[in-house]
């Protein structure tokens, strides 16, 4: 147990949590909408510290990340928790857990690190549930890897404040978010959140010069209607840019959300159809068995680039971070 960062004291030994834009007030002896921050006696406490329970060597492509250090490996946690609920989640056994609820090993953060640099690992992917809500453990883990030259990789909802994002942009150096929808009312009925924090997000690790990619994942009838998709590369293109790598993957009926049928390939790739007219440089259609769909081909001459086998490289033809014809592929290549 690790006392918590980002919080304030209100009257009578109740505290705010002001790490996610929930803004939880909580009372003595109760917990936050994540269900791993506990005031006790009126100070904030992470439960999560040092209590992982998910372990794994993946690789990058897993994340996705496709543009950072294609091919290398990441050492992977994750810790019981979420300040999201969303209906279709795949990870709900632990992100909707409480702590005592799941079985977890204690990893301290040096022991993390020392993990990673053992098995080669390029990188540690704070990941499976969401790192905003174990956010000490990721902090203090991430100094200290990157005190070692290992990198730091978060796969977050990006509901998250401002002032406790700027703090870890010092230590992160790619995230894949997930842009779950583009509408208000999708995010509230299915995530329990809200959209513009996500959108705020986004903006600030792009303006902060973490690298970034997205990835949506596509519910038949909920948030797969085209003109939306349209909308939402729009606002990609003209926010961040067309170089930012989008993924659209297919849900598969789980959690709460068993009564939907499975996202159908077409609809995947007709997504990434839309993207590509919209002008986005690199869209991969994931966890679909389709071919060339997950390869990168340069935008100006159109040379198949990285060929990918689902999480594995086959070929990678960067050099110097260009393409043959001399184009700049974005991304973090070494
Ligand atoms: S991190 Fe947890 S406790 Fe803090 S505001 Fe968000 S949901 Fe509430």
């Amino acid at each position: 147990m690790k006392q918590a960062l980002f919080w304030i004291k209100k009257k009578d030994k109740t505290v705010q949590c002001h790490l996610c834009p929930r803004n939880c007030i909580i009372k003595d002896k109760e917990r936050g909408n994540c269900r791993v921050r506990e005031n006790k006696g009126g100070k904030l406490y992470s439960l999560v510290y040092g209590e992982a329970c998910a372990v794994a060597i993946d690789p990058i492509e897993k994340k996705p990340l496709f543009h950072f250090l294609p091919g290398s490996t990441a050492y992977s946690i994750g810790t019981a928790g979420c300040n999201l609920h969303c209906k279709f989640c795949q990870n709900w056994t632990t992100s909707q857990a409480n702590p005592e609820d799941v079985y977890t090993d204690k990893l301290p953060p040096s022991e993390i690190v020392k993990n990673a640099v053992e098995s080669g690992c390029k990188s540690i992917a704070y990941t499976y549930n969401e790192p905003i809500v174990y956010y000490e453990y990721v902090l203090d883990t991430a100094k200290l890897a990157k005190k070692k030259g290992v990198k730091n990789v978060i796969v977050c909802n990006g509901f998250i404040n401002q002032e406790p994002l700027l703090e870890l942009c010092k230590y992160i150096d790619a995230a894949n978010i997930d842009l779950k929808g583009f509408t208000d009312k999708y995010y509230k009925e299915i995530t329990g959140a809200w959209l513009q924090p996500v959108l705020d997000t986004i903006k600030t690790l792009y303006e902060k010069g973490v690298w970034v990619e997205l990835t949506t994942l596509l519910i038949p009838t909920l948030n797969d209607d085209p003109e939306t998709i349209k909308k939402m590369c729009r606002w990609i293109k003209d926010n961040i840019g067309p170089d930012v790598p989008l993924h659209f993957s297919a849900f598969y009926p789980c959690y709460l959300m068993k009564n939907l049928p499975a996202t159908p390939p077409e609809t995947v790739l007709r997504a990434r159809e839309i993207a590509l007219e919209e002008g986005i440089n690199y869209v991969y259609a994931g966890n679909i068995k389709v071919e060339n769909e997950g390869n990168t081909a340069c935008p100006k001459c159109g040379e198949v680039l990285i060929t990918r086998n689902w999480f594995s490289v086959d070929e990678n033809k960067v050099k110097n971070s260009k393409c043959s014809c001399g184009h700049k592929i974005p991304g973090v290549w070494e």
